[in-house]
């Protein structure tokens, strides 16, 4: 198996019983999923169209700054931080956080939850929109999503249908992807809803390898390990990075000066041009205190998990590379489960 077919089984994971039993589940607000695939790619290519003029994202409070792109990897570490959380409670680890645009608030957040409640249509998204859906002084038109993988076809539909305004998302979903990777029910024109701007590649390679140590994690804890198959995919190389935007869409949001960005497929966005990063430079045990609902739900953050978060990353040069050079760790399960019980 390439990495990448363990990037496709990864996300599969995640979604693989969704396609059967959403559709039917009607407390959810998903609908429309079923007429998508009539969409054609030629109506699809000119989303950007629709981009100008039907989305409408009232004024931030701190309007994008494109040379300065620091704050959208922060919300973005936060929703990694999350994603990691859910790896400690055995969850595939995807998640989101919600942040108003107008207010600078995180108002909600979410992570994959199907394998504790069974349920395979606990995404990541939903549950971080559901939290928001029933308050009438939310207006969605101001919300941005921040999500480590692209939103799968019914969250995709889910969070057009709510109107939101729009999703930041790290690394593509090749098997559902719904923002562009697969369909893009973001920018449908079939759809009634308005369609809404969507914006991948930040922080990806840090989405992919938070999957991976998923997958570490569970071939070792298997009963009869596969191992041998997957055995260095933490060493592996990350695939191309490819943009579900044109050119143009590209600047608009990461700015002229990123452009080689776009074109070499090989380099990663950096929050500053010319400047590469670590996870460090984004949060810490404080910032991760105040997001809200982290605790109560997950459980205590506390600084042996942000530095073992940390240590989980590859650093990106100042040439916007990938430092494989740097040793990484990879989350052990077994080492915490051990550790656990000898605290008791
Ligand atoms: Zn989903």
């Amino acid at each position: 198996m390439n990495m990448v077919d363990i990037d496709r089984a990864s996300v599969t994971d995640q979604t693989t019983d969704t396609e059967s039993t959403t559709i039917n589940n009607s407390e959810d607000k998903v609908l429309n999923i079923v007429n998508i695939s009539a969409v054609s790619d030629g109506e699809l290519r000119n989303g950007k169209d629709l981009m100008d003029s039907k989305t409408s994202i009232v004024e931030p409070k701190y309007p994008d700054n494109l040379d300065d792109l620091t704050r959208h990897f922060v919300y973005m570490s936060l929703s990694l931080f999350i994603g990691y959380k859910a790896l400690l409670i055995n969850e595939t680890p995807v998640a989101c956080l919600i942040k108003d645009e107008v207010t600078d608030k995180i108002l909600s957040i979410g992570y994959n939850f199907t394998n504790i409640s069974l349920n395979g249509t606990q995404h990541a998204e939903l549950i971080a929109v559901k939290r928001l859906i029933d308050d009438p002084t939310i207006n969605f038109k101001n919300l941005v999503l921040y999500v480590t993988v692209e939103p799968c076809i019914m969250c995709a539909s889910f969070l057009r249908q709510c109107g939101i305004g729009k999703v930041i998302y790290g690394c593509g979903n090749d098997r559902f992807g719904g923002n562009g990777t697969v369909l893009s029910i973001h920018l449908d024109k079939n759809l009634l809803d308005d369609p809404y701007p969507s914006f991948g590649g930040i922080m990806r390679t840090e989405g992919i390898q938070l999957l991976r140590n998923f997958y570490i994690q569970e071939n070792e804890s298997a009963p009869q390990p596969k191992v041998k198959k997957n055995k260095d995919i933490d060493q592996k190389l990350f695939p191309p990075n490819e943009f579900n935007l044109t050119k143009e869409e590209f600047v608009s949001f990461y700015g002229s000066g990123r452009e080689d960005v776009w074109e070499s497929h090989d380099k990663e966005i950096t929050p500053t041009i010319g400047k590469g990063y670590t996870l460090g430079d984004f949060i810490d045990l404080n910032v991760a205190n105040e997001v809200p609902f982290l605790e109560e739900e997950m459980g205590k953050v506390d600084q042996d998990q942000i530095n073992e978060f940390f240590h989980l990353f590859y650093d990106i040069t100042d040439e916007g590379k990938v430092d494989y050079l740097k040793r990484i760790e990879k989350y052990n399960s077994k080492k915490r489960k051990l550790s656990e019980v000898t605290e008791v």
